[in-house]
């Protein structure tokens, strides 16, 4: 692979390991030439299906619209990219094990709701505060009861949370 610093045509790989849960390898490479380093990211491509939207649209599968969702839910919350990194691959997985050529967008959407469900509450609350736009804050207010149903954390916190980050609660 070229150098991008000095257009060099070879490079060595100095370390190379899998991320993502194996779906992606990591490669340090050096430069022969100006000894600078730099880092590629090899995923597989294989096919996604096609994305059917509610006016029944088609679109190709758009992996950094979804990187950019997700990362939105996530913004200023303690969640890595390699988590990030790995919820996506889990979203690509699930729409292809479906077997379909295409796809509803409300299928891509329970998928990306799964995943940040168990990434972040926070997150999660506001994705499908947004995406499934609650009726009525008794249904929000039920949704965030649900999720914190047995797990130490309570509505407040959550509540709290959510208004620490700026989120708009739709009523
Ligand atoms: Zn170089």
């Amino acid at each position: 692979m070229h150098c991008p610093f000095c257009g060099e045509d070879d490079t060595k790989v100095i370390d190379s390991r899998l991320v993502a849960e194996g779906n992606q390898v990591r490669r340090r490479r050096e430069c022969f030439s100006c000894r600078e380093r730099f880092t590629t990211f090899e995923t597989a491509e294989l096919v996604m299906p096609r994305v059917v939207k509610q006016d029944g649209t088609r679109q190709p599968f758009d992996e950094e619209k979804l990187r950019s969702g997700l990362m939105k839910a996530l913004e200023k919350r303690p969640v890595s990219i390699e988590q990030i990194d790995t919820a996506l691959s889990h979203i690509k997985a699930q729409l292809r094990a479906t077997g379909e050529r295409e796809v509803k967008s409300m299928r891509l959407g329970e998928e990306v709701m799964t995943e940040l469900r168990q990434l972040d509450k926070v997150a999660y609350v506001r994705f499908a505060s947004v995406y499934r736009s609650f009726q009525d804050v008794n249904e929000f207010k039920e949704e965030i009861e649900r999720l914190t149903a047995g797990n130490g954390d309570s509505v407040a916190d959550v509540a709290k949370a959510l208004a620490d980050s700026g989120a708009e609660k739709k009523s």
